[in-house]
């Protein structure tokens, strides 16, 4: 099975403390990296966490509220003075464009690397951002005070293993083992005809993780990351702040447990906490597993597996 995973390098909200780093993670699948989000000493945090970013060539920015981005002129700066050549591909809000124009202008930095900007613009529909042979990359809608967008990893169906039984007894060729592994019945030189499911091991469910912040409780999400196999939403307060979530449009921790019920998610991850919580925010886990029990808190460093 191919590597998929998580590694949170912020999660904090935009007010600073010193236990956590605002919004930034790390996907891996396979062999390439995904930052999502790059709020303010991300690369710093990659330092500390010995999160390498050799293979990271893809950056997705949810939305323009400074602590999701404040880190990205300066990761972009280091990759520049590293001599980089790859494309740097980011998705991002159009104006994120012209603010990284100014930066790089009005401070004499020709980037030594292309950088190739794929601008998000419609947010109030579900879009497919980026596909290799194995994973996709969607975006979905999310409701914040700016436009914002939700990102979804998800690995391509994968295709079902041939029964090595059937394969030394008919000795299929290669053109039938791939018509087999698309769903073709097999037709022995007799005319014998062995059903698919008979000569296939069924292959594990695609995996999935799902990137939701900021936002306030949304009924659709649930829709977007269905089956989802990690969702992490924002839970920037707990249920005595819940109107206070309302009017910031940011969520509750049960809110967000709502969506992984909902969506029938396999785990929730924590996150975007607010200050106010000090270093423990506990209570956002109890809250949230009072609805949906595989609900825990995401901290800075940890790695997820998918
Ligand atoms: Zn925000």
């Amino acid at each position: 099975m191919r590597k998929f995973q998580v590694t949170v390098l912020g999660c904090g909200s935009a007010v600073p403390t010193s236990w956590h780093n605002p919004s930034s993670q790390m996907v891996q699948y396979d062999n390439r990296q995904f930052l999502v989000d790059c709020g303010e000493g991300t690369q710093m945090q990659m330092i500390k966490y010995k999160v390498k970013y050799a293979k990271l060539d893809h950056i997705f920015i949810t939305h323009l509220h400074g602590d999701h981005f404040f880190g990205l002129i300066g990761l972009m700066n280091t990759l520049h003075l590293m001599r980089r050549e790859k494309t740097l591909h980011l998705f991002a809000p159009l104006d994120l464009h012209e603010i990284i124009r100014t930066q790089l202008r009005l401070t004499n930095t020709r980037l030594y690397y292309p950088l190739d900007f794929h601008a998000l613009e419609d947010y109030r529909n579900d879009e497919l951002l980026y596909e290799n042979k194995h994973l996709s990359v969607r975006s979905f809608p999310l409701k914040h005070s700016v436009p914002v967008w939700g990102f979804l990893f998800r690995e391509n169906p994968l295709h079902p293993n041939i029964d090595k039984a059937f394969v030394k007894k008919y000795k299929p060729s290669i053109e039938q083992i791939k018509t087999i592994k698309e769903g073709a019945d097999f037709v022995s030189p007799e005319g014998k005809i062995l059903p698919n499911d008979q000569i296939t091991i069924p292959s594990p469910q695609p995996r999935s993780f799902a990137y939701c912040s900021d936002t306030a409780y949304l009924e659709s999400t649930a829709e977007y990351v269905k089956g989802v196999d990690l969702l992490y939403h924002e839970s920037t307060f707990d249920n005595s702040r819940e109107e206070l979530a309302g009017i910031t449009l940011h969520s509750t921790a049960a809110e967000a447990a709502r969506v992984a019920l909902k969506a029938g998610a396999k785990k929730l991850l924590l996150g975007h906490y607010s200050a106010r919580f000090k270093k423990d925010a506990q209570i956002l886990q109890k809250e949230a597993r009072e609805i949906f029990p595989e609900s825990y808190l995401s901290d800075e460093g940890e790695t997820y597996d998918i």
